[in-house]
C-alpha cells in the first residue's frame, strides 16, 4: 500500500518538474508520519523515502530511537518548537524547519554546545496566513531573524518553509507557495547568499508548490493513508 503510494506520488512529482521545466532530483519527499507507528514508517524506507518529519518532540522522542537501525535515515522536525523542547529535539533531528524566533536560536546553541552538537541545519518558517494556529517567523521579522542567526555558523540556514491554510483548491494555495519563494529571493537579495530550499506543499496541493520552486513536499496522508488519532 504505502509503496504502491510511494510510487504515484514519485510519479506526479516527475510530471510536475516537468510542467516546470525542473529537474525531478530537485524535489525531495519528506513523509509526515505525526501518528504513524514504527513499522509503518519502515514500510516507507523500505519503498524508498529517506527523509522522515515529525510534529512533535514528544513523539518523535518515542519512534526515532526504534529505527536507529535505519542509518541513511533523516529526521526533521516540522511542528512548532517550544523553547522546553529544544533539548530533547538536538541530537533527534539533523535539520529544524521550523525556526521562528531568536529565543529558539539562543536555546539551539545552548543545548547544542551542551551535547556537543557541532552543526545543524536549520529552515525559517515563515506565517504567511493570519489565522492563530498556525505559526512562524511574520514576514517583516524575517531579515531581523536571519541577521541574529548569521552571527553563528552553527546553525546552517538553508532555506524557509511555511504552512499556508488548508483550502481545497491547491489553486488558491499558490499564492502563498509564490511569496514564499518571493520572499526568499529578496533575502538572497538582500544578504547575496543562495537559501536553496524551499518547503512547502502537502498531500492534496504539493503538485502546485513544485510549480512553484518547491525542493521539500511534506506528505502525510497520500503515502500512509488518512489519519487516525
Ligand atoms: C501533517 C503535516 C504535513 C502532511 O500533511 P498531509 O496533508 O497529511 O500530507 C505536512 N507538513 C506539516 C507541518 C504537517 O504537520
Amino acid at each position: 500500500m504505502v509503496k504502491k503510494n510511494y510510487e504515484r506520488i514519485m510519479e506526479e512529482i516527475e510530471k510536475a518538474c516537468e510542467r516546470a521545466g525542473r529537474k525531478p532530483e530537485e524535489v525531495k519527499l519528506l513523509a509526515a508520519t505525526k501518528t504513524r507507528t514504527p513499522d509503518e514508517i519502515r514500510e516507507a524506507y523500505e519503498a524508498g523515502v529517506r527523509l522522515f518529519g515529525e510534529n512533535r518532540v514528544q513523539e518523535a522522542r518515542e519512534k526515532i530511537p526504534q529505527l536507529k537501525d535505519l542509518e541513511d535515515a533523516e529526521w526533521h522536525m516540522i511542528g512548532h518548537l517550544q523553547t522546553n523542547k529544544v533539548k530533547y529535539a538536538v541530537g533527534l533531528f539533523s535539520c529544524i524547519e521550523t525556526l521562528d524566533r531568536k529565543e529558539l536560536v539562543d536555546e539551539l546553541l545552548k543545548r547544542m554546545e551542551r551535547k556537543g552538537v557541532k552543526k545543524m541545519d536549520v529552515l525559517v518558517e515563515i506565517k504567511l496566513s493570519p489565522e492563530e494556529s498556525k505559526h512562524g517567523c511574520p514576514p517583516e521579522n524575517v531579515e531581523g531573524l536571519l541577521t541574529y542567526t548569521f552571527q553563528f555558523p552553527q546553525l546552517n540556514v538553508l532555506g524557509f518553509m511555511t504552512v499556508p491554510p488548508y483550502l481545497e483548491d491547491p489553486e488558491e494555495v499558490r499564492p502563498f507557495f509564490r511569496e514564499l519563494r518571493r520572499i526568499r529571493d529578496k533575502m538572497e537579495g538582500i544578504f547575496s547568499r543562495k537559501f536553496p530550499e524551499l518547503s512547502m506543499g502537502m498531500s492534496h496541493d504539493f503538485t502546485v508548490a513544485i510549480e512553484e520552486g518547491a525542493t521539500i513536499v511534506r506528505i502525510g496522508t497520500a503515502l500512509f493513508g488518512p489519519r487516525k488519532y
